[in-house]
């Protein structure tokens, strides 16, 4: 089972596919997270990517794709994963469908998470992650139980430096020309779902349990 969660920055792809994961016990793989483990690491990997995020833009496909390909062979995503942050061009999208072909597998399920622009915003102004586990939280819509930790490891929460407004706008734009033409090409693939991002944490997760249901049968 091969599950793609694709929306802009802030719509809940993250904070939905850890919902997902722990649920179907599907392996999630962020793109994001492995970026950022990477630029903390300050592999060659980190060395590249980083220029590009604190610029809000898209890291360069190839190595984009290099990098998810490498994951996809790590053994505890044989059952399945939930993709998050990627595909996020039609290129990507291409190229992982090509992947999986190659070893008999395909998407199943390409999930859109729908929330309007103003609510992205204050969404990304808000969020708050922890260091050690990548867990989300948002200052007034999930807050922790202790400010500033986490509620699952007890790590410290930082905000991301490219949340800040004028990168976290220039992500959206990046989002709405390149990403909105790989929400097209899942449409006319005839895998994707539209999720209506713009409810509470609960409800939008139980219509992805809904849809990930829907697709399992
Ligand atoms: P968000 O959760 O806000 O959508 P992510 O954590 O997924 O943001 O991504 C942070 C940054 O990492 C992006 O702005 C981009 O620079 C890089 N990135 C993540 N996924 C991809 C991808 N699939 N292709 C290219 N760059 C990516
Ligand atoms: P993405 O991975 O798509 O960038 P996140 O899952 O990190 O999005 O969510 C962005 C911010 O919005 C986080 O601070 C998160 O806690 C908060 N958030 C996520 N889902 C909702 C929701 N349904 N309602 C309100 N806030 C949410
Ligand atoms: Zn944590």
């Amino acid at each position: 089972m091969y599950v793609v969660l694709i929306g802009a920055p802030g719509s809940g792809k993250g904070t939905q596919a850890g919902v997902l994961a722990e649920t179907s016990g599907l392996a999630h793989v962020a793109s994001g997270d492995l970026f950022r483990a990477a630029v903390q690491q300050g592999t060659e990997l980190g060395r590249v990517a980083r220029g590009y995020m604190e610029r809000g833009e898209l890291v360069p496909d190839e190595v984009t794709i290099a990098m998810i390909m490498e994951r996809l062979r790590e053994p505890d995503t044989a059952r399945g994963v939930i993709l998050d942050g990627f595909p996020r061009t039609v290129e990507q999208a291409q190229a992982l469908d090509r992947a999986l072909a190659a070893r008999d597998q395909q998407i199943d399920l390409a999930i859109y998470l729908r929330v309007p622009t103003e609510v992205l915003l204050r969404r990304l102004s808000g969020r708050w992650i922890c260091r050690v586990c990548q867990a989300t939280y948002h200052e007034v819509f999930r807050p922790p139980a202790t400010p500033g930790q986490c509620d699952a490891c007890g790590g410290e929460l930082s905000q991301r430096p490219d949340d800040r407004l004028e990168t976290a706008e220039r992500r959206l734009q990046v989002y709405f020309e390149q990403t909105l033409p790989a929400i097209e090409y899942y449409r006319r693939r005839r895998i994707l779902v539209e999720v209506d991002g713009n409810q509470p944490i609960e409800p939008v997760a139980a219509e992805m349990l809904g849809a990930l249901g829907q697709t399992t049968r």
